[in-house]
């Protein structure tokens, strides 16, 4: 550990010097019935034990209810509207094109983790995704003895983009398959293997939804990875570490009786009744890891060219059953803390179980066949679990019991709230 310093501020917030390493992990589509059906299991005693002795409650995540804008607002303890990340893509009107979210240029803002860097502590930042990496570790010099990488690409780690090299050898681990709960497992265990070896003093550990996306709390695909998730957490705890679980969104079971996935085929319904080229249905939640969602998420948003209005969107398909919201930009941004400059004409919000996608030509579901549909991106999967491993002192007491929780205030609570 770095002797004590003067805190530290990132985007308005004074964070005090961690007494001790402090890991944030985010579960990435960790709904909390995931929690609560092993905990009752009893399955996950490390994950028990923190709520007993340390802090939990259920929060707020950021809206839209996807992985960018969530692992934005944990790392830098901001709503959606003030980093900008608002989805994976959003469509630039002076070209209509989609453009891609992920690049360290469009988050506003900086990283708790960064600012860390550069105040004279030691950081470490992994993800499961590469796509998140760039952004999570916006300016952060790894030449200065940090570590930021991805399991999905582990295996091409260098010393001068990652700060680290060799890291299958090293790890003792094979590279994790895109699709497996080793790419998460690969994050935690490097996790912990270097704060054994390296004792640094913040630590950001972002793992991916797969196993979520397909299995439900009741399948034992899915109590095997938080079995092994809660040995991880255990073993990160026992080091003497303060230990922040949450997650980025939760996840829900968005098919019929019969297993087909229940979709709005939002494009399709917009064209028959206003004429092809008149709105643009983007999807934010598409990504290079389709096959176990096919980009069908809780969430999409409409832009006009302009003969429709946002108005004549709403009252057309406002009412369509499956469909929970069906809102205009300023109404959205005002609802969920969005940032306007990135939010269409209309925010088209699922029902819990039902899902939103373009035109049906356009997604591939072949990668869906034998699985129900889980996904997320609505409200119904914006709670989240807020779980510290320490108790917290007076003041967070006071804090936690007197507005609802936001998964944003993950490393506030962790860093300025844990005794
Ligand atoms: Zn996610």
């Amino acid at each position: 550990m770095t002797a004590s310093h003067a805190p530290v501020e990132v985007n308005g917030i004074a964070y005090r010097w961690p007494l001790r390493p402090v890991v944030v992990v985010c579960i990435d589509g960790g709904d909390p019935r995931y929690l609560q059906r092993f905990l009752a299991d009893g399955c996950i005693p490390n994950i028990a034990r923190f709520i007993s002795q340390g802090f939990a409650g259920i929060a707020d995540g950021s809206m839209p209810s996807f992985t960018c804008p969530n692992n934005m607002s944990i790392i830098t303890g901001t709503p959606t509207a003030r980093h900008g990340i608002s989805g994976n893509f959003y469509l630039d009107t002076a070209t209509w094109q989609p453009v891609v979210m992920t690049g360290p240029e469009l988050l506003r803002g900086d990283s708790i983790v960064t600012r860390f860097a550069q105040s004279g502590a030691k950081v470490v930042s992994i993800t499961a995704k590469d796509k998140l990496r760039k952004q999570l570790s916006k300016g952060l010099d790894v030449a200065q003895g940090h570590v930021s990488f991805s399991s999905e690409f582990a295996e091409r780690c260098t010393l001068a983009e990652n700060g680290i090299d060799n890291t299958l050898q090293w790890l003792g681990m094979a590279q994790p398959g895109m699709y497996s709960m080793e790419l998460s497992l690969f994050v935690l265990e490097a996790g912990i293997k270097l704060l054994q070896e390296r004792r640094p003093d913040l630590l950001y550990l972002s793992l991916t939804d797969w196993v979520q996306h397909k299995w439900a709390p009741d399948e034992d695909g899915a109590r095997t990875f938080y079995q092994r998730l809660d040995d991880c957490v255990g073993r990160l705890a026992a080091l003497d570490a303060t230990v922040a679980l949450t997650a980025d969104h939760g996840m829900s079971d968005k098919s019929n009786a019969a297993g087909e996935p229940n979709v709005i085929w939002l494009q399709d319904i917009l064209d028959a009744r206003f004429g092809q080229g008149q709105t643009t249905v983007i999807c934010p939640i598409t990504d290079a890891f389709v096959a176990h969602h096919g980009a069908l998420g809780g969430f999409v948003r409409v832009w006009t060219r302009g003969a429709v209005t946002a108005r004549q969107i709403i009252d057309h398909i406002g009412g369509l059953d499956g469909i929970e919201l069906a809102l205009d930009k300023a109404t959205v941004c005002r609802m969920f803390e969005m940032p306007p400059d990135r939010e269409g004409d209309v925010a088209v919000i699922a029902r819990e179980d039902t899902c939103i996608g373009s035109s049906a030509s356009n997604h591939d579901l072949s990668g869906l066949k034998g699985h129900r549909l889980r996904t997320h991106g609505g409200v119904s999967e914006a709670k989240v679990p807020f779980i510290l491993n320490r108790p917290l002192n007076e003041a967070y007491k006071a804090r936690a019991a007197g507005a609802p929780l936001k998964s944003y205030q993950i490393f506030d609570y962790a860093v300025n709230g844990t005794l």
